[in-house]
């Protein structure tokens, strides 16, 4: 069972279909491991295609959103269950298959200094501005600590890490943004690899700051 998933406003954009290519595509990986999150975006469909068919009656009031979003919150089902069951199965959504392969550790990875190894995968999604980046972070290995100048979304590819704010496993979804200054550590015996989406650069604030600017963008 995951436990970083994300947030209600996010997926009520993933919803009405207003996220990026790269960015739902995170959505959509956590999705496919996730029976909770997919319970929630089940809610969110039905709950626009309700709306969509009331316009222009439907005007929603504050107390109403709140009301929505807390049954979305406390819409607890059986679910996590199922995402055990996905999760020990060990099923590699089909989605990165498609992008990415069957092997990720077989790609050709771009050795940074240290711990880290970086792809840059922008290009397979065309006429986006945002940066895409498979990170890795080799078993046991330490990130520099750094900083992000904007929004970075996350999903975990393989492995785990963990950082101050707790363990990241495979599929647990985090979205980091200049208030979060941390140094992430590749836990357990598996190389970390993580899909990130960038909205802008990332800081370094360490040492070797300049030479290592990659990773962990
Ligand atoms: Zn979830």
């Amino acid at each position: 069972m995951n436990s970083h998933h994300p947030d209600t406003l996010t997926l009520m954009e993933f919803s009405a279909g207003n996220l990026t290519e790269p960015h739902a595509l995170c959505i959509r990986l956590h999705l496919d491991q996730c029976a909770d999150c997919r319970s929630r975006v089940d809610t969110l469909d039905s709950l626009g295609a309700v709306m969509m068919e009331n316009q222009p009656q439907t005007e929603m009031s504050s107390g109403m959103f709140d009301s929505i979003l807390s049954k979305i919150d406390s819409d607890d089902t059986d679910a996590e269950r199922e995402v055990s069951t996905a999760a020990k199965a060990g099923k590699r959504a089909s989605a990165l298959q498609k992008l990415l392969g069957d092997d990720l550790n077989g790609l050709p990875w771009k050795r940074q200094l240290g711990d880290v190894s970086v792809l840059d995968i922008s290009d397979r999604f065309p006429g986006q501005n945002e940066q895409v980046v498979l990170q890795k972070l080799v078993a046991g290995g330490k990130a520099p600590s750094h900083t992000h100048r904007g929004e970075e979304t996350t999903i975990v590819l393989q492995g785990a890490f963990a950082d101050q704010k707790g363990v990241f496993n495979q599929w647990d979804f985090v979205v980091l943004n200049q208030e979060d200054n941390h140094r992430p550590v590749a836990v357990g015996c598996e190389d970390c690899i993580t899909l990130s989406v960038l909205s802008a650069p990332v800081k370094l604030t360490g040492t070797f700051s300049r030479m290592l600017n990659p990773f962990i963008r």
